[in-house]
């Protein structure tokens, strides 16, 4: 079954006025488990919709989400609430990690959201840092951690509550060539470890072509890349 199917998604902005824009007319997409999809899309093609229609933080004017098995079309904000805790890790392109807070912290704090006793919300912390190589920055706060790093930590609280599937926006692309490959090649294997299925929006070519597939936003539809 998919983690995430989206059939006939419309989104449309300003209807009924002159600045009218059908973003997205009727969009399917299926990520399966385990799967990774690389999303590109044009400047302006709708991208940020789709990600917060997939992401549950925004509702389509028509067209059905069911996200890891449940049915949230029409479903109120208190049940996609609990599904996006539950079932979804996001990453942006920057970090948007809470500056006052330890590296360890927040990867604790979304856990605490979700009800998980602190003291193996702590361990799951420790146990992402060694994985992405940050065991001895976890008390570090966000300011006094590179670029990469910070970006590392992110990926961890993104994976924090164990999500079903993980949606990125460009998660590498406010790093430099290098620096951005490394940290790609690193969020790559913990989804691969943990058997983790993703949507991931990029505009690198290179980076789509290490995921399983590709899909290209185009005139409000998704077609293969
Ligand atoms: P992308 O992320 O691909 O740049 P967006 O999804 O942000 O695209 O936007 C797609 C189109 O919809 C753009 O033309 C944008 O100006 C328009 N748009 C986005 N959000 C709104 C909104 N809240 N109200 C009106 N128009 C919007
Ligand atoms: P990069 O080479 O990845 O750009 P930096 O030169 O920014 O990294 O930092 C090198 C190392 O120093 C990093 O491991 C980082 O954790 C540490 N570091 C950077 N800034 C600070 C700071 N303000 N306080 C403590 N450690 C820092």
């Amino acid at each position: 079954s998919d983690v995430l199917a989206l059939t006939g998604i419309e989104k449309t902005y300003n209807r009924g006025e002159p600045g009218q824009i059908d973003v997205l007319r009727g969009l399917d997409l299926a990520v399966g488990r385990g799967e990774v999809v690389a999303l590109v899309a044009p400047s302006g093609a709708g991208k940020s919709t789709l990600l917060h229609i997939a992401g549950l933080l925004d509702t389509p004017d028509s067209g059905s989400v069911t996200l890891n098995g449940a049915d949230l079309t029409g479903q109120r904000d208190m049940v996609r609430t609990i599904a996006r805790r539950r079932d979804l890790g996001f990453v942006y392109q920057f970090h948007h990690l809470l500056p006052e807070f330890s590296a360890a912290e927040n990867i604790i704090l979304p856990q605490l959201a979700n009800a998980v006793p602190e003291k193996r919300a702590a361990a799951r912390a420790a146990e992402l840092l060694e994985r992405v190589g940050l065991k001895d920055r976890a008390g570090h706060r966000p300011a006094e951690l590179s670029g990469g790093e910070q970006q590392r930590v992110a990926f961890c609280r993104a994976l924090a509550n164990q999500p079903a599937l993980l949606l990125a926006d460009e998660p590498t692309g406010n790093l430099d060539p290098e620096t951005s490959d490394k940290v790609f090649a690193m969020l790559m294997s913990l989804v691969r470890e943990t058997g983790l299925s993703a949507l991931i929006a990029t505009h690198n070519l290179d980076l789509a072509a290490r995921m399983d597939r590709t899909v290209r936003l185009e005139q409000g539809r998704l077609v293969a890349a």
